[in-house]
């Protein structure tokens, strides 16, 4: 991690970084939060991650006491700070401290911090020879009852899918609605490539509206491959020619193997490599410079 991180208004020491043991976001996980990639001094697809944090927010009723270009600044100047050339950024706005009981009116101030480190990547032979997953017996979330589409601090339902991974052997899991199609693995989104087209799941379904997962369906429509939003049952997975995962740390990882069983011919895609090619091309020119 880095050595300093913005706590509420001001640069501290990370061993001297602390919220209290009453802030709701400790005692309910009430709060919200993001992950954004520095590259080569830019910050990749800023804009969209903050639009997506006060998104968030504004779904469980949590204003957010700082403008989104002063924020952006404070994300920005963290990264300086911690002399990041590339990093990766942890935002973290709090319901903050009340008292014990649920009731959000019991907290006056939002925490905020930001925290930048070097990022954890998955070892690079993954991304040559494909990752092995599995699929969860854990359910994702219903949209009505906590929408996947806020991305907040109460991250248990992933928390034991990712448990069930482990248990496993498998590094991610595919999570299943609770209707039974593929909403996405427990921190990245699921996409897959069947005759040339790409498929990814309806947004009905429930799952983060990844900006990564944005960002490649862009690239696909613009290199002239179609891309299909639809409900996606487990089968289709498998019988799919290719299959490959997308979020912020992992950007685009190829699938080879789900339960035990190969997609396609056992190995990364062309279509997949193809959109890993163009979204490096991207992450190395494109971005907010600090
Ligand atoms: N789904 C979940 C549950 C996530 O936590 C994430 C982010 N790690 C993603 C998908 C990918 O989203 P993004 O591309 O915006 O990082």
């Amino acid at each position: 991690m880095g050595e300093k991180v913005f706590l509420n208004g001001k640069f501290v020491d990370a061993k001297d970084a602390a919220v209290s043991v009453f802030d709701h976001g400790v005692l309910y996980g009430d709060g919200v939060f993001e992950g954004i990639r520095s590259y080569n001094r830019k910050v990749f697809r800023l804009t969209e991650h903050l639009d997506r944090l006060y998104e968030s927010a504004q779904s469980i009723r949590l204003k957010i006491p700082m403008g989104k270009e002063d924020f952006l600044d404070k994300i920005t100047q963290t990264l300086k700070i911690n002399e990041l050339d590339d990093g990766y950024v942890r935002v973290v706005v709090t319901r903050g401290a009340g008292d014990l009981g649920l009731d959000p009116r019991k907290c006056k101030t939002p925490a905020i911090f930001i925290i930048a480190g070097k990022i954890s990547l998955y070892p690079e032979a993954f991304y040559e020879k494909g990752l092995a997953i599995v699929v969860s017996k854990i359910k994702r979330n219903h949209p009505e009852s906590l929408n996947p589409k806020i991305k907040s601090l109460n991250y248990l339902n992933n928390i034991l899918a990712k448990i069930d991974a482990i248990d496993s052997g498998a590094e991610e899991a595919i999570m299943l609605s609770v209707d039974g199609y593929v909403a996405e693995c427990t921190g990245d989104n699921i996409l897959m490539v069947k005759n040339g087209r790409l498929i990814t799941p309806e947004r009905s379904v429930g799952a983060l509206e990844g900006i990564t997962q944005g960002v490649v369906i862009k690239l696909a429509e613009e290199n002239g491959i179609e891309v299909e939003h639809k409900k996606i049952l487990l089968d289709e997975v498998f019988s799919a020619d290719e299959c490959f995962l997308t979020g912020t740390a992992a950007e685009i990882i190829p699938v080879v193997k789900i339960d035990g069983k190969n997609v396609g011919n056992g190995i990364p895609g062309e279509v997949t490599q193809k959109l890993r090619r163009k979204f490096r091309e991207l992450t190395g020119t494109e971005g907010t410079a600090y």
